[in-house]
């Protein structure tokens, strides 16, 4: 029986991936600052799917309470899947924003998906199985079209994916980065902003029940709204045409000063 551990679980994407994990017969570990929300999911989840389900309530911006997390990740019994998606936004622009919000947003978009792919991944590399799923963002392909820094936290989730799977993916590991777009759930309401109000919005159920296609499908990057898979296609070909051009050992012509 395989153990998934999920962060951000008493809400929105991270709950309906407990449901559909457990659904599919994985035991769980929940995680969130809500505990009331997180006992509700785990005595649904029981009851339902005869799974077992154990809470870790931690503010995961917290230093002591993430360490909890990451210990079960690495000294605990065995967890077979990470679905790193706790994430949040802020309303503002960089400049704007006072830099204690600025450092937990850092923090929880950023730093924790980081220290907890690399709690888990320790383990999963010396047992030579294993999945980390991490929860982007298109607007990390857009930053310009949005104020603050969340396009650049989600930029990161796809980039720190990319190094995970090169790294792990020879060792029985499998990395998947989840890039939605807009979708309904708290977090539009968290930030200030009426997801009614939003043109085009995905129900959370379609966004997780495309993940899961893609994670069957085996692939590094599942981006549940794009039509068209040539344009994901085309962008990594440019990228890796770009690296043949960046070793140059002299700083290119443009850049030369005139003698
Ligand atoms: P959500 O409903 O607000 O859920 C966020 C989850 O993260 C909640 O379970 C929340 O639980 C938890 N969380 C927040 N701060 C935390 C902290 N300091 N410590 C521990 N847990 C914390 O939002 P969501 O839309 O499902 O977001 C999930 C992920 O999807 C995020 O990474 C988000 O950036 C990404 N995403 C969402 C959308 C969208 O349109 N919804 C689009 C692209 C990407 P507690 O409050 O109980 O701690």
């Amino acid at each position: 029986m395989s153990t998934a551990l999920i962060t951000g679980a008493s809400s929105g994407i991270g709950a309906v991936y407990a449901r559909k994990f457990a659904s599919r017969g994985h035991d769980l570990v929940l995680v969130a600052r809500t505990t009331q929300k997180l006992e509700d999911l785990a005595a649904e989840l029981r009851a339902a799917y005869g799974v077992k389900v154990e809470i870790l309530t931690a503010d995961l911006i917290n230093a002591t309470q993430r360490q909890t997390v990451e210990n079960r990740l690495r000294d605990g019994s065995p967890i077979d899947v990470l679905v790193n998606n706790a994430g949040g936004n802020i309303a503002g622009t960089i400049a704007e924003t006072n830099p204690v919000d600025l450092e937990k947003l850092v923090t929880l978009n950023v730093t924790v998906p980081t220290l907890l792919a690399a709690a888990a991944a320790s383990g999963m590399a010396r047992r030579g199985t294993g999945t980390i799923i991490n929860i982007g963002s298109v607007v990390g392909f857009m930053p310009e079209h949005f104020s603050g820094i969340y396009a650049a936290t989600k930029s990161y989730i796809l980039t720190l994916s990319q190094s995970l799977a090169a790294e792990l993916g020879n060792r029985g590991v499998h990395v998947q980065a989840v890039v939605p777009a807009a979708t309904r759930t708290a977090i539009w309401e968290r930030s200030g902003v009426d997801a009614n109000t939003l043109p085009n919005l995905m129900e959370v159920d379609d966004l997780v029940d495309a993940a899961l296609v893609g994670l069957d499908r085996k692939e590094l990057v599942t981006i549940p709204p794009l039509g068209d898979e040539a344009l994901w296609q085309n962008l990594e070909s440019a990228r890796h045409g770009l690296l043949g051009g960046l070793g140059g050992t002299k700083p290119a012509e443009r850049y030369r000063l005139e003698k």
